[in-house]
């Protein structure tokens, strides 16, 4: 036990049982987060079972002043569910039952620490859709997606988390339990409170159970990979996938071309394509009818490459022809494994991308000749990924940060678009937002943390 910590220890310890309560010698074995391989260091992790457990926790960590982190599945980029050797971790991941699943009212009810695909298949087998998908659907968890407002591979068609949560559970630095499990599509009486903690990241409350928004699964799912020439072709492409396919489409997903090379460079894959293409999007989409569905995205790639708009096109032809496609895309680790290599997540006006990204590189070229700038987004959502390797090994991340984020101010652009902002970004908060808006997320902070003792210092310095 750590000494003038003793007594909250002990207290937690006997609060949560062996199974709930880890010393920090037993986390020395677990890796700080997906991202940073390093051993764990926390004062003690506390692995509550229940809401009501969650609420002790908090109320001895809050007469005690004691500083703590929330942590979910791990993957977030932004160092947010990452202890440090002072702060109690609260790991969520004993929390991770479905509830119940009601095909009726199109919901289920799960806990925060319920993994992403695991949901998603819970409810297939019902026939429902949950909606959002991830490369990381394996290992974050619906805490974790609800505290981001994660968005991912399908918001131009169901939107990011903050659509798909009816209703949530969450429990106050101080302990209070306020139970908002709303399972109605239309609920106005007063405050809409589930909006406190949905992309707050953990600082204003730990969310312990959600009620989410289902849908009806489609039986049919295309999936295609498309060659083309210029960044304006992608942009037209999108509009006549918009037209053709209407709700049907769930995806479009862009690579530019060094994203696609340094994939199959680094895999030993073959092209899907003959020659070298400027961009590559996958487009998907889902139906109720095959025979439509495939009529449509065939007739809708003749007419592109008809009008030369796209230069080539594959459709998978099997579930593993499809993942195969989507690996070219998810797969970040030949962007993450020599390091230097610095990882972005913005947006942007889709129209102001080409000049955005030239913007982006050509700063980047000035302070490092040798830099390269791999560029992949879920452009229909405005947002754009980049995982910039600088080519030197005292590069520094600031400086990075001034070429991407600094370049994104004459386009309107947001330094977040979807992965939030963390500790990594809090210098960069008040370049995108304004000071009243920020005061204002301060007050909230205030109000609801008055001893600043969830997650201190993320979003906020
Ligand atoms: C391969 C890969 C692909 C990814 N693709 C996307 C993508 O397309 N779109 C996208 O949005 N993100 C993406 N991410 C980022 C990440 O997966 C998401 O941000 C995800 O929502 C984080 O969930 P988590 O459970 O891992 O949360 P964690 O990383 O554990 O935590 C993230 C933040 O939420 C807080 N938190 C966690 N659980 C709770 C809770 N129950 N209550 C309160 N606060 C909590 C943490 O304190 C932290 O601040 C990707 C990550 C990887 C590794």
């Amino acid at each position: 036990m750590e000494e003038g910590n003793t007594g909250l220890l002990q207290a937690l310890s006997s609060a949560l049982g062996p199974c709930g309560f880890l010393t920090k010698d037993a986390l020395a074995s677990r890796p700080t987060s997906l991202w940073n391989s390093q051993p764990m260091s926390a004062l003690a992790m506390a692995r509550p079972k229940t809401t009501s457990e969650v609420s002790t926790v908090l109320r001895l960590c809050h007469e005690a002043s004691q500083e703590v982190v929330i942590i979910g599945g791990g993957t977030g980029p932004l160092a947010g569910a990452e202890p440090t050797s002072h702060r109690i971790a609260i790991s969520l991941e004993r929390m991770n039952q479905i509830e119940s699943i009601d095909p009726v009212n199109a919901g289920c009810v799960v806990q925060a620490g319920a993994c992403l695909q695991t949901v998603q298949e819970a409810v297939a087998s019902h026939h429902l859709l949950f909606p959002l998908d991830l490369g990381a659907r394996g290992s974050c968890t619906i805490g974790g997606n609800i505290s981001t407002n994660a968005g991912g591979i399908n918001v131009l068609r169901n939107g990011s988390m903050r659509s798909l949560v009816l209703g949530l559970e969450a429990v106050l630095s101080d302990g209070t339990v306020v139970s908002s499990m709303n399972k109605l599509l239309k609920n106005n009486a007063g405050f809409d409170l589930k909006q406190l903690f949905i992309g707050t990241e953990g600082t204003l409350g730990i969310v312990t159970r959600a009620v989410l928004r289902l849908f009806p699964q489609q039986p049919d799912r295309r999936t295609a990979m498309i060659a083309l020439r210029g960044f304006d072709e992608v942009a037209q492409l999108l509009q006549l996938a918009k037209l053709k396919f209407g709700s049907m489409l769930s995806a479009y997903e862009v690579m530019w071309q060094s994203y696609l090379e340094e994939q199959l460079r680094f895999t030993g894959r073959r092209s899907p394509f003959e020659g070298r293409h400027a961009f590559y999007v996958i487009i998907e989409t889902e139906g109720a009818d095959s025979q439509l569905n495939e009529a449509v995205l065939t007739e809708t790639l003749e007419t592109a490459l008809g009008d030369d708009i796209i230069a080539d096109a594959v459709i998978a032809k099997s579930e593993q022809e499809r993942r195969s496609l989507w690996d070219l895309r998810e797969n970040l680790e030949p962007f993450l494994i020599d390091k230097p290599s610095f990882g972005y997540d913005v947006g942007v006006p889709i129209g102001d991308m080409p000049d955005y990204v030239k913007l982006v590189e050509s700063n980047l070229k000035c302070r490092w000749p040798d830099s390269i700038c791999y560029t992949m987004g879920h452009i229909a959502d405005g947002n754009l990924h980049f995982f910039i390797k600088p080519g030197r090994k005292d590069a520094r991340r600031e400086d990075c940060d001034e070429d991407v984020y600094g370049a994104l101010e004459s386009f309107g652009g947001t330094i977040s678009a979807e992965h939030g902002i963390g500790y990594e970004k809090r210098a960069w908060l008040l370049r995108t937002r304004s000071a009243e808006e920020v005061a204002m997320m301060r007050s909230l902070k205030n109000a609801l943390d008055p001893k600043g003792i969830l997650n201190p210092g993320c979003v906020f310095e």
